[in-house]
């Protein structure tokens, strides 16, 4: 009997046979999973730790193509999440990246676990949809850092000019920051202001424990959801799938 445990954060779950499901996790020591949640479909989802959205303690059953759930232990309901539409949307769409830019065995899975966890503690926790968005944007951020499609807001990323107060454009397909000179021929280029910039600087680079609001202009839904658009735009056109989730934010 060889036998593991890791903590997890379950992201979907499908059918495997008549009474069997497979759960797709994301653990802190392994990074992506896929493990066999016997009788799943016969018992209450509770019961088998199928429900997405969980942080639990697994103890996992070693297999030769897949690993079975002997056991689960609840360490977080993230409760916040599940009564409100707009958080667990946002909630699907992170672990929708995560399921897609996390890997089997993954370096970084213990950085990426714990992305993931304080995404899910602040959104339940957030009082109000600014909140909900700046942990979202926060995510995506880190999440790309992390995967290696870090954003560039030093400097322009064509030509390494650097900024001050002059005119700057975002531009998704580049990756960062453009000067009006480097910007002519991006057709996608979104127009930034300073305050934007260093304001996505400050988000990238700070814990979820700080404060990062030095600029109360800044801190309003509408500046907020352009933010997370844009960074959005960033992450599909990275992405090497279709993100189905980004449907149905687009309908909330
Ligand atoms: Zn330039």
């Amino acid at each position: 009997m060889n036998k593991f445990s890791t903590s997890a954060i379950t992201l979907k779950s499908y059918d495997l046979s008549e009474s069997d499901k497979i759960v797709v996790l994301y653990s802190k020591e392994h990074g992506l999973m896929r493990a066999v949640a016997k009788g799943a479909k016969k018992t209450s989802k509770r019961a088998a730790g199928i429900d997405n959205l969980l942080a639990k303690r697994f103890l996992l059953m070693k297999g030769k193509n897949l690993d079975t759930i002997c056991q689960s232990e609840g360490i977080n309901h993230f409760s916040g999440i599940r009564n409100d539409i707009f958080k667990l949307s946002y909630s699907i769409y992170c672990s929708e990246l995560i399921n897609i830019f996390g890997i089997e065995e993954d370096p970084t899975s213990e950085d990426m676990y714990n992305l993931l966890y304080f995404t899910f503690e602040n959104i339940s926790k957030a009082k109000n949809p600014c909140n909900t968005i700046l942990s979202v944007l926060k995510f995506q951020m880190n999440l790309m850092d992390t995967a290696g499609y870090a954003i560039e807001l030093d400097d322009c990323v064509k030509c390494g000019h650097s900024f001050e107060s002059q005119e700057m454009y975002f531009s998704t397909r580049s990756g960062g920051i453009l000067c009006r000179e480097c910007s002519v021929f991006d057709e996608d280029k979104k127009l930034i202001s300073d305050k934007i910039r260093l304001f996505l600087k400050k988000v990238a680079s700070s814990d979820f424990n700080s404060s990062f609001f030095y600029d109360k202009e800044l801190k309003n839904e509408a500046t907020l959801m352009f933010c997370l658009n844009l960074i959005k735009e960033y992450i599909s056109l990275k992405s090497p799938k279709r993100i189905k989730s980004t449907h149905m934010l687009e309908c909330i």
